[in-house]
């Protein structure tokens, strides 16, 4: 439509020029200001002053709907139960309610979030505007406040051309411009685009030919402005959350309804293995899988793909970097490290062992995860110590020297001693972490690592020759699966 008007215009112009040309006008005055105006357009739109927001178009809509959104089941619910009020308009009116303006969504990445709101303007049959926070952010005053003003004029606009009673305002990162006012470094322009949301916000009336609900999200709520989430504003907080290990097959199962899964592929087990990921994570992890596929040129969609693109989701791609043969070998050695005492403290842990250079890591071993945790013991904590402190302690046995490839895995380990001191697992019992002196501090940290350390050096060095064994034959494959390296495990004992 907008491609008529501009065709249109263009052509009317023309013929007006041509007419007053053979008319015998001067036209270069008309020319200079017609040239004069086009880059004042010009500029006011390449600086945002003028800026189209995005619609999804009705069609796109009506492919997002709840169903399409897994492992959210209570997200859902609650964004239901708010959605069916601000559906029920004449009995809001009738009893005098104040309309619901704003639904607020909080959570980590990749969990849903924008996917929720869209399935919510669908469920409401409501045209559906959105924006990013970052979008409203500009160094030129007043210019958030003119796009703050302009997304909702496109929403009720873009609602009554569709002939829709209801508009749903997505605004993604609603924390870039809804920080708490006066702490942001160019802090006017921050709070007039603020002030300009809340203004709308207010405006917002059940008697309005157009309902708009304004939806937001945001992975911290902690910095929000608090004029935003007092009541009649954002009044309705809905908690996405990372999924469970049932929401994450609900997940792969969305994901690959489209993909030919071979028979060996079990979504189930892949759940289990795939803790801590989000949605977006799980939905690159069965695109990733099924690209593997068609690289292979093979018509279905296998475990051993599905377990390359979990470590391709989690490291990385492979790097066409190799490390010298002398890495190679500590890589193998540090790896390997990790992975006898995983299986010493957890027997069956180690699902992938790999000295594949892979993102910022040259080789890794992957653990299977048991259920999902939400509460760590003592010895849970100290097991994982043991097994992030392997791969130095590997390094320095059989090489004699350690080397910076462990610092990630020590910074990890004293997270740890941390958590230990404050839920009161430490030798210190019970105490504030946040009181403690510094040297206590450190010390209590340092003497955890200590603890874990030695535990470590007897096991391993009671398993030198296993070690030794596990490493050449992990150098010549480069990755084995846990199967193969607890069969070379036993092997050794024999
Ligand atoms: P961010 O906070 O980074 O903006 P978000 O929470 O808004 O992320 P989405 O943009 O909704 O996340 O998700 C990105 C993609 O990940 C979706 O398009 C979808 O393919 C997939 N996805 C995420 N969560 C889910 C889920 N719960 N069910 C199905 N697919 C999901």
């Amino acid at each position: 439509m907008d491609y008529m008007y501009k065709e249109v215009s263009i052509g009317f112009g023309a013929a007006l020029v041509i007419y007053l040309v053979v008319a015998g006008y001067n036209v270069g005055p008309l020319l200079f200001l017609g040239v004069l105006g086009g880059l004042a357009f010009y500029l006011m739109r390449s600086r945002g002053v003028v800026k189209t927001f995005h619609k999804v178009p009705s069609e796109a809509q009506v492919q997002v709907s709840f169903y399409d959104v897994g492992g959210q089941a209570s997200a859902i619910e609650e964004l239901r139960e708010a959605l069916d009020f601000i559906k029920n308009r004449q009995e809001i009116r009738r009893l005098g309610i104040r309309p619901l303006k704003g639904i607020l969504l909080t959570g980590p990445p990749g969990t849903g979030k924008t996917l929720l709101a869209r399935a919510a303007a669908n469920y409401t049959d409501a045209v559906f505007t959105s924006a990013s926070g970052s979008e409203f952010i500009e160094m030129y005053a007043g210019v958030g406040a003119q796009r703050v003003r302009k997304l909702f004029k496109t929403a009720r606009d873009s609602a009554l051309k569709h002939k829709k009673n209801y508009a749903l305002v997505f605004i993604d990162e609603i924390d870039v411009l809804g920080g708490t006012r006066g702490k942001t470094s160019s802090h006017l322009e921050y709070d007039q685009t603020l002030n300009q949301l809340l203004v709308e916000m207010d405006g917002i009336d059940v008697d309005d030919e157009v309902q708009l609900l304004v939806m937001a999200a945001t992975n911290r709520a902690d910095m929000l402005d608090p004029a935003l989430l007092r009541p009649g504003r954002f009044d309705r907080q809905v908690r996405v959350e990372l999924p469970d290990k049932e929401g994450r097959l609900e997940i792969l199962r969305l994901h690959t309804r489209n993909k030919p899964l071979g028979p060996d592929v079990s979504l189930a087990e892949l759940a289990g293995d795939t803790f801590g990921f989000s949605g977006a994570h799980l939905e690159s992890l069965a695109n990733e899988a099924a690209i593997l596929a068609m690289r292979e040129g093979v018509d279905q969609v296998t475990k051993t793909h599905f377990h390359e693109a979990i470590d391709k989701v989690i490291m990385g791609g492979k790097l066409d970097r190799r490390p010298s043969v002398e890495e190679m070998k500590r890589v193998a050695i540090h790896e390997t490290g990790h992975a006898l005492v995983s299986e010493f403290v957890r027997p069956g842990s180690v699902s992938t062992l790999t000295i594949t250079p892979r993102g910022s890591a040259l080789g890794y071993m992957r653990q299977t995860s048991e259920d999902d945790r939400y509460l760590h013991s003592q010895d849970y904590l100290e097991n994982q110590i043991a097994v992030l402190l392997a791969g130095a302690v590997a390094e320095e046995m059989m090489l004699g020297f350690r080397s910076t490839g462990a610092a990630g895995d020590i910074e990890q380990a004293l997270q740890i001693s941390e958590q230990l001191i404050r839920g009161g697992m430490s030798e210190l019992g019970f105490v504030s972490l946040d009181s403690l002196p510094p040297d206590a501090k450190h010390k209590a940290m340092g003497d955890i690592l200590k603890c874990q350390e030695k535990r470590v050096r007897q096991s391993l060095e009671s398993h030198q020759a296993g070690l030794r064994g596990i490493v050449e034959f992990l150098l010549k494959r480069e990755k084995i699966s846990g199967d193969e390296f607890r069969s070379l495990m036993d092997g050794s004992a024999a």
